[in-house]
């Protein structure tokens, strides 16, 4: 048995959560005040016979064991392995081995990028062939202060500076190679990766140094290189600054979300402490997860060119997804956070205090692309919105924008609603007979094994990729299968995976990756991809059903005490006001987000 399986047997959700949530029996079920969002009505329950949890307010999320505590204690899925295990008693030895290998060589990475972190600071601060990037860091306002908190550096115009330095403090030219600081030659030989470049040192959460960026002083390209993909570095999950700005993010209960290195130095120059850097211009899923652990408000400043509007558009369509308060900060044109900040901090102050929804934003730039005299840019831009009007809860707010839309495109109302209708019956499940107590225990086992069953086949045939598309992380119950598929959607093969992913995962990734289909699967592609199409499908249903079972019982319990009324009534504050709206709400938990 896995540790995975014996801390989810071995605990016990209820007790586990008790110690956070005051919990009141209902029926079957617990409920409680969320431990996620502030609220006055209990609407989070934990579900016993499913050892697991939801919350029916704000936040909309559920999951196991695992995500629980990874949440409320904001640790990831190892961290909360290892603590539930400690808990349960249970040791961690069959792994202990190569974990403890891979943590040693991940030390000496840290280690390493420490000391580079070291050199070129110091030959940035105190040397002559510093002093050109100190003249350009003066010229862009950044203060001495600055350099030193975020221990800025400087590579050198030579090929093996940092190479000989290191090689000198006993490193290995391997050990370096792995870091990303120094690359290989085909005829053998090796050189440093940067050179005389302005270096910004890339922390985690934790404080440590995982990669770096760097800048060219001149006009020469490319502007910005990074260090590669390293067992310790992925640019899909960083955020420059996090480490200096979580403090703030949860004290303001506020995240401020900019692109570059030179915007948050700016932005923590001026006090702003709660601002962190995509370091891109598409904001990652991963990114989002880690950002979610700090705060639920979350606002983007991005740039306002086309680029930087489909981009946040991306973004925000992860954000819309996770159920996140977002914003968007709309930048004055060809301004970035970093100049506005400086020329006019009051102007910065009011974007931020009048960040715009998301909606609103996508509203503006579809909009303002399409010719309104034209036909078919009427239907273009409906198309694009429609989704996401589609998602909103609130029937008021719903109808604002329905309204919006008809305004800004000189249409009818009725005929979005009506557009809205057909879109409703399209993405509408088909209605499951209520289980019985036995088929719902058999389903658990059943719902973890199609997940297995379709993750191996993912794992196993890369050419099955592309139809994966139709999957989200919602679809995966199990938080190690939900881990898996999550690092998976970011990493380019098995080996790659691996380094990505959580020792503590690792024999049951070794499970999937091994797991044996018939020859049928084997031998034919045909047979793979309907096979998974199918799975996809039943995963589907499967989160439709889980929803609405979750939502019965909680209705359940409220008629047993008589108080079915006044949970509707709540119900409805949130914008949820019939049986069918409230079943649309949670069957919808399982579609893509709406925007492509
Ligand atoms: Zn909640």
């Amino acid at each position: 048995m896995s540790v995975i399986t014996e801390v989810k047997q071995r605990l016990d959700i209820v007790e586990l959560v008790s110690e956070y949530v005051t919990l009141q029996k209902a029926g079957r079920n617990f409920k409680g005040l969320c431990p996620f969002h502030s609220e006055k009505h209990p609407s989070f329950f934990v579900f016993p016979e499913q050892q697991s949890w939801h919350c029916f307010g704000a936040c909309g999320t559920g999951g196991d064991i695992l995500s629980f505590i990874m949440k409320k204690e904001s640790i990831d899925f190892g961290q909360a392995l290892r603590l539930l295990a400690q808990r349960g008693g249970i040791t961690l030895s069959p792994l202990e081995a190569p974990d403890k290998a891979k943590d040693e060589k991940n030390e000496r990475l840290f280690q390493i990028n420490e000391a580079a972190t070291e050199y070129y600071h110091h030959l940035l601060s105190s040397t002559k062939a510093g002093e050109a990037t100190r003249n350009y860091l003066a010229k862009r306002k950044v203060t001495t202060e600055t350099i030193e908190e975020f221990r800025l550096g400087f590579s050198p115009d030579a090929w093996e500076a940092l190479k000989n330095y290191l090689l000198g403090k006993s490193y290995t030219e391997k050990e370096l190679v792995e870091a990303g600081l120094i690359i290989e030659k085909e005829g053998g030989g090796s050189y440093d990766r940067f050179r005389n470049r302005l270096l910004f040192p890339i922390r985690d959460i934790q404080g440590r140094v995982t990669g770096f960026g760097a800048r060219v002083l001149d006009d020469s390209l490319p502007k910005y290189i990074n260090s590669p993909q390293t067992s310790i570095f992925d640019k899909s999950s960083n955020l420059y600054g996090i480490d200096k700005a979580k403090s703030a993010i949860k004290k303001k209960n506020l995240v401020i979300i900019v692109e570059g290195y030179m915007d948050v130095l700016t932005a923590h120059q001026h006090d702003w402490q709660n601002v962190v850097g995509s370091m891109g211009t598409s904001l990652t899923e991963n990114q989002v997860e880690v950002i979610k652990r700090l705060s639920n408000n979350i606002t983007l400043a991005l740039d306002a060119d086309l680029a930087g509007e489909e981009a946040t558009l991306r973004g925000k369509a992860i954000l819309a997804y996770s159920n996140a308060d977002a914003n968007v900060i709309l930048l004055p044109p060809g301004k970035d956070p970093d100049e506005v900040i400086r020329e006019d901090p009051a102007l910065w102050q009011k974007l931020v205090e009048q960040a715009m929804p998301i909606l609103d934003f996508a509203f503006q730039s579809v909009i303002s692309k399409v010719d309104i005299n034209k036909a078919k840019d009427k239907s273009l831009a409906v198309q694009k919105l429609l989704p996401a009007i589609y998602e909103i809860k609130d029937p008021t707010q719903k109808f604002h924008y329905v309204e919006k839309l008809a305004r800004a495109l000189k249409i009818r109302t009725s005929d979005i609603e009506v557009a809205l209708q057909k879109l409703k019956t399209a993405r509408k499940r088909p209605q499951l007979s209520k289980p019985t107590e036995q088929s719902r225990l058999a389903r658990q086992f059943v719902s973890s094994a199609i997940e297995e069953y379709c993750l191996a086949l993912l794992l196993q045939y890369p050419g099955l990729r592309p139809l994966a598309q139709e999957l989200s992380p919602e679809h995966f119950e199990s938080t190690e299968n939900r881990e898996v598929f999550v690092k998976w959607q970011h990493s380019s093969d098995i080996s790659d995976l691996e380094s990505g992913l959580d020792t503590s995962l690792l024999e049951h990734l070794y499970y999937l990756v091994n797991k044996i289909f018939p020859p049928a699967i084997r031998e034919s592609e045909r047979t793979r991809h309907f096979d998974l199409a199918n799975c996809i499908l039943r995963l589907q249903e499967k989160l439709s059903r889980k929803l609405e079972t979750e939502k019965e019982a909680t209705l359940e319990i409220e008629r047993e005490k008589g108080g079915i009324s006044s949970e509707l009534s709540k119900l409805e504050e949130q914008g949820i006001n019939s049986g069918q709206q409230l079943q649309d709400v949670f069957v919808k938990k399982g579609e893509k987000p709406w925007v492509q």
